[in-house]
This record gives structure tokens, C-alpha cells and sequence, in this order.
């Protein structure tokens, strides 16, 4: 039996298992379904976290991140998690592989993925003309006209790099307001590449078999045909939480409306020995640095939780 399984291996997911290994837990794995790093690993920038002092891509923030976790004892497999229960002793991890791993404690770190918007042709066309990764896929377009939808800090940001890939950027917004941090938002209006498309939304996207060719746009009534090849989707993030939800359609511990778990200051869910901790959790800041803190944080109590006996 494991003493700790954690779930995800993002910010949370590897800073938990940096900080349960390096404290004490001998056998400590953490499952995750593609590779470390997480979903800031589709971000081209960041200049948020804490002692970086020239902007980095999220692929070079991550890459050291496994390899010191994995310096105190974390093993890492790659599976995806179908499911944790409840067994007898502590809890089941039921993989998608087909195995059944007993784990004293759990640390749910599965984090979040991109919305999607939900016009006519975006399932069609995605992957081919709409995407979800600007640092991925802006690349493509060098020199023609893309269009970005949504109106957060992802949106916007990602709008930023890909003016400097791009001829031009339309930036699509439902409002006339940006929930994107005001220095952001300066940065938005102060460009000379971006065109703003406010009060719009995309309503389609239409191409052939070599992808997408334009986007309809509907601007409080008014019709705009957009002939871009690239639409990138940024309107914000669903919780991963399936991993909780149990046979009979009920999940293991307590969410909330949205479907983010609910923890106390130690990231103790309702269930003894299960913890959350990033974005899966209720009012998370959405920020690498509270993903890790928040695993660090999980960690520390699994490390007592465990020693106790599970008390
Ligand atoms: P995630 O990073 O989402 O990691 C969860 C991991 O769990 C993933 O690797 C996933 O594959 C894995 N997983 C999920 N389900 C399963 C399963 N069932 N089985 C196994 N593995 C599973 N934050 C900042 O601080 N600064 C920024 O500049 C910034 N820019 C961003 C730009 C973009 C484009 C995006 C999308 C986000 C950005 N963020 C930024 C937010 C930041 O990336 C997240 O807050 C952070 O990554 C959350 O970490 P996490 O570990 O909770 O989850
Ligand atoms: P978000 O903040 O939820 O923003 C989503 C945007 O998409 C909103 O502007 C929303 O419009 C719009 N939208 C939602 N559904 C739509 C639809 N169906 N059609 C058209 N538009 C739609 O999501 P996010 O930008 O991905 O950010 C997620 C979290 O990560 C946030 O907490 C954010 O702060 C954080 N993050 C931080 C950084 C950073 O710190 N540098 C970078 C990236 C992300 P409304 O505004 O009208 O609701």
C-alpha cells in the first residue's frame, strides 16, 4: 500500500510530491496522464512567479520541476486515474490501465482544462484552424490574421504573443469590459496589431478539408465574416474532478456549485486523508505559485496524517 498517491502532475501535483518525499513518505507515487508540467506548459509567457527575473515560456518554468521532485524518492507513472474510492484501509486509485493501487492518503492535484465555447464547427475544426495553445500552434500563422476569443487574462495574453507572430490579432470579446488584469488590458489597447471586436461572440467557424477559413461573427445583430485560419478559444478553464465521481454518480467528498472541491487552510477535503490542492480546489487564485504552495501545503498534513496512522 502507497502512503500517498497524488493525482496530476502540474505545479501541485509535483510540488506535493516534492514536499512528501523530502519529508519523510518512502512511497510516494504520483500519476499523470501525459507528461509533468501541467497546463501552464501551453503558456508561450510568464513573468508572474517568483524569482524569475526575464520572462520565461511555461515549457522552461516546468522543466526542472520533475527532476528535483524526483531527486527525494517521487515515482512518477503515466496513467490516467478513471477514479478514487474508498477501500477498506485508506483509499483505491482505479487506473486506466485496468490497475487497482491502495494508498494510504491521496492528493487530488488534477487541475484544469480549456472551455470550450460552444459555436457551430469548433469540436470540426479543432486541431484544425482552432486551437486551444497559442505557444503550440501560433507558429502556423506567421505573418497572416488570427482571431482570439475570450476576455480573461489568457485570452489577452495570449492575443499579446501572437502579434508578434501574426500580421494581425482580432481579439473577440462578449463585453466591452476585460476581466484581464488592467496591465494586460494596456498592454491589449496599446498595440498596434490588435483589432478589438467588443460585444461579439464567434456563432461559427466554416472551412474545407484543408481546415478552417473563416469565422461568423455576431456583433449585437450585426453579421461580420471573419476569413482567418487560426481562431484561438481562450474563455476560460473547467475543473477536473472526475476522478471523484463514484459508481453511483456521487463524488467521494464535498464540491461546490461549480464542481471545485471544497478544503479547509490544510487542503483537507471532507474525507480524512484526502487532500486538493490547485485548481481543482474552491477559490483557487489560479496561479502557478498558489498551485504549489497549495501542494506543499496538502503535503505537509499527508506527512502527519500518515505518521499518525491515519488519525
Ligand atoms: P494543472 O496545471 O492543470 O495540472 C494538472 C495535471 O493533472 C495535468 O498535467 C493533467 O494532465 C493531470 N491530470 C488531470 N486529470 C488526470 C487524471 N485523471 N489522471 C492523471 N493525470 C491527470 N498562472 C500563472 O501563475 N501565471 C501565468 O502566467 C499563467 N498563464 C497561464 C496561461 C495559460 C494559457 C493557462 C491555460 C494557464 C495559465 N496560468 C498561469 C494558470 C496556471 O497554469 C494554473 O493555475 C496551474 O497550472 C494550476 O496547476 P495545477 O497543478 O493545479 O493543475
Ligand atoms: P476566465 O478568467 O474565466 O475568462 C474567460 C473569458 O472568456 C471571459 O472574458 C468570458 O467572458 C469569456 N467567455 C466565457 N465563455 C464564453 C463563451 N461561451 N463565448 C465567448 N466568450 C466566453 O478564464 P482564463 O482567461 O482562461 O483564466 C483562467 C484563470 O487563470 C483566471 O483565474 C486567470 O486569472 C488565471 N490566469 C492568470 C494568468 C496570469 O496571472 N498572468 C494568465 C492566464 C490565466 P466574460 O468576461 O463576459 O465572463
Amino acid at each position: 500500500m502507497l502512503d500517498l498517491a497524488i493525482i496530476g502532475g502540474g505545479p501541485a501535483g509535483l510540488t506535493a510530491g516534492l514536499y512528501a518525499t523530502r519529508g519523510g513518505l518512502e512511497n510516494v507515487v504520483m500519476y499523470e496522464k501525459g507528461m509533468p508540467g501541467g497546463q501552464i506548459t501551453l503558456s508561450s509567457e510568464v513573468e508572474n512567479y517568483p524569482g524569475i527575473c526575464e520572462p520565461v515560456s511555461g515549457i522552461e518554468l516546468m522543466e526542472c520541476w520533475p527532476k528535483q521532485a524526483m531527486r527525494f524518492g517521487l515515482k512518477y507513472e503515466m496513467d490516467e486515474v478513471k477514479r478514487v474510492r474508498k477501500g477498506e484501509e485508506g483509499f483505491v486509485v482505479e487506473l486506466a490501465s485496468g490497475k487497482e493501487q491502495e494508498a494510504k492518503s491521496v492528493i487530488i492535484a488534477t487541475g484544469s482544462t480549456p472551455k470550450r465555447a460552444g459555436f457551430e464547427g469548433e469540436e470540426e475544426f479543432l486541431g484544425k484552424g482552432i486551437s486551444t495553445c497559442a505557444t503550440c500552434d501560433g507558429f502556423f500563422y506567421k505573418d497572416q490574421e488570427v482571431a482570439v476569443l475570450g476576455g480573461g487574462d489568457t485570452a489577452l495574453e495570449e492575443a499579446l504573443y501572437l502579434a508578434k507572430i501574426a500580421s494581425k490579432v482580432y481579439l473577440i470579446h462578449r463585453r466591452d469590459k476585460f476581466r484581464a488584469a488592467p496591465t494586460t488590458v494596456k498592454k491589449v489597447l496599446e498595440n498596434p496589431k490588435i483589432e478589438l471586436i467588443l460585444n461579439a461572440t464567434v456563432v461559427k467557424a466554416y472551412g474545407d478539408e484543408r481546415g478552417l477559413q473563416g469565422i461568423i461573427i455576431d456583433q449585437q445583430g450585426r453579421r461580420i465574416d471573419l476569413k482567418v485560419p487560426g481562431l484561438f478559444v481562450f474563455v476560460g478553464m473547467k475543473v477536473n474532478n472526475e476522478v471523484l465521481k463514484q459508481a453511483d454518480g456521487s463524488f467521494l467528498c464535498r464540491v461546490n456549485q461549480w464542481g471545485e472541491v471544497v478544503v479547509d487552510l490544510r487542503m483537507r477535503t471532507s474525507v480524512p486523508g484526502l487532500y486538493a490542492a490547485g485548481d481543482i480546489r474552491q477559490d483557487a487564485p489560479k496561479q502557478v505559485v498558489c498551485a504549489a504552495a497549495d501542494g506543499a501545503t496538502a503535503a505537509i498534513d499527508a506527512i502527519g496524517y500518515v505518521e499518525r496512522g491515519g488519525e
